[in-house]
């Protein structure tokens, strides 16, 4: 067990207490944070401004990184796949998707996922353990190196979305400690309009959110327009259904803020969840709450052993038809990375594709 302070998983504030508690100015506090942050240094070593002596003092009580980068993997398209390790031992997946206009970083909050969603490869790992809010923030400072090189200006915007491995909302505390480490405009500074979390429903965190205003962007992902399919896609809803969820999810949309967003997500899964009927229960509930929220379909990212197929095309866009006939704007989100196991649902898939060729780690 890693015994040492996890340095990355510390606010400037906290940085500078640390230091203090170890009989240090408050400015190293400042220093250690901007080149963990900033500079997005990953050891000791590589901080040749602070004094040896200080470096070897610090390798004893504290650490600059934990998490270690196992396998890379890119896509035709472009998007790359890290799978890293905890010091424990145990997978982290990070997903790097490039676009136009901004870049995507897509992380996890668990190692492994409790809930059991059956459109999805990672809820077959099972909860292996909550990420700290040093893990968190370290698998954006390692993506970001990967892709621009250690220190330097992402060129285009960064967004964030926490739709990786795990529910964020079981590990919410790290999640939002993460999240305001990563808005200092001395680190990373990447705020939080620029983030948005997805939640499966879990109904008094959304309640929470509704109370903070440092808060990222919410998504609520639904898989189904009743409760007898959501059960069944998504157990969870048999804790909340959809009656309480939405319930919350319009309280939510009360407190929304100019800027602030808040979206809908629905895995299409050909013939289980995409007929024209379920496109008008969903818009009916959606309208039946009041909620004024945009929706993205997700066409469905097969990997074995999972038992369901994407919708086709034309399916998808019938389906999107309805939505919007009936007021609710609606996205199709564009796969990414499938031929690297990178898209949604398919984290966790390396263990079931040997075959696939992994570059040599970086960062
Ligand atoms: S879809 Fe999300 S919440 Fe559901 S099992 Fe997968 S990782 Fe967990």
């Amino acid at each position: 067990m890693e015994k040492r302070t996890n340095l990355t998983g510390l606010s400037q504030a906290e940085l500078v207490s640390f230091m203090a508690d170890n009989g240090e100015p408050a400015y190293r506090g400042r220093q250690i944070f901007a080149a963990l942050q900033h500079r997005r240094l990953r050891s000791f070593d590589e901080m040749s401004d602070l004094p040896k002596a200080l470096r070897e003092r610090l390798q004893e009580t504290a650490t600059a990184s934990t998490l270690t980068i196992e396998s890379r993997y890119l896509s035709a398209d472009g998007t790359r796949r890290f799978l890293m390790k905890t010091h424990d031992n145990l997978p982290v997946e990070t997903v790097f998707i490039p676009e136009e206009r901004r870049d995507t970083i897509c992380f996890s909050s668990q190692s492994g996922c409790p809930l059991q969603c059956t459109f999805c490869l990672t809820a077959q790992l099972g909860l292996l353990r909550s990420l700290t809010p040093g893990e968190i923030v370290e698998q954006i400072v390692i993506v970001l190196n990967d892709a621009y090189g250690v220190g330097q200006k992402p060129p285009r915007g960064t967004n964030l979305v926490g739709m990786g491995a795990g529910e964020p909302f079981l590990n919410f505390d790290a999640l939002l400690k993460a999240i305001r480490i990563m808005a200092d405009p001395q680190g990373l500074f990447i705020v939080p309009h620029r983030m948005t979390v997805s939640t499966a429903g879990v109904v008094p965190r959304i309640r929470e959110l509704a109370t903070i205003p440092d808060r990222p962007n919410l998504a609520i992902s639904l898989a189904a327009p009743t409760d007898e399919l959501r059960d069944m896609l998504m157990p969870i809803n048999k804790k909340w259904p959809l009656e309480e969820l939405l319930g919350a999810c319009k309280e939510f949309e009360q407190t929304l803020k100019a800027g602030e967003r808040f979206t809908f997500e629905y895995v299409m899964l050909d013939a289980v969840n995409d007929s024209d009927e379920h496109a008008r229960q969903l818009a009916n509930l959606l309208n039946r709450h009041d909620l004024h929220t945009k929706g993205n379909l997700i066409p469905h990212n097969p990997a074995r052993p999972l038992p369901y197929q994407p919708s086709p095309r034309t399916r998808v866009e019938m389906f999107k038809g309805i939505l919007e006939s009936k007021g609710i704007h609606t996205f199709v989100r564009k796969p990414r990375g499938r031929d690297i196991f990178a898209a949604c649902g398919q984290l966790a898939a390396v263990a079931q594709s040997p075959g696939l060729r992994a570059s040599s780690s970086a960062g």
